[in-house]
């Protein structure tokens, strides 16, 4: 049984592979593809996963590491 495999690009990072930190200009490669720019369908991240994992590494860019939660 073959299972198809949807690549899409990556919402995270725009297919560019990295995210960029507007106030600081740090790059860190993209959580969601690690670099790649697509993501392969059937991630184990949901919706609000990767939602709430975004907002944890854009807080991280943005040196917000302590208290980002409170
Ligand atoms: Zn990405």
């Amino acid at each position: 049984m073959a299972k198809e495999v949807q690549i899409t690009v990556c919402i995270g990072c725009k297919g560019r592979g990295f995210i960029e930190a507007a106030a600081s200009k740090v790059r860190a490669s993209c959580i969601y593809c690690n670099g790649k720019g697509h993501t392969a369908h059937g991630s184990t991240l949901n919706e609000a996963d990767e939602t709430l994992a975004f907002k944890i590494v854009w807080d991280y860019l943005n040196g917000k590491t302590k208290g980002w939660y409170h």
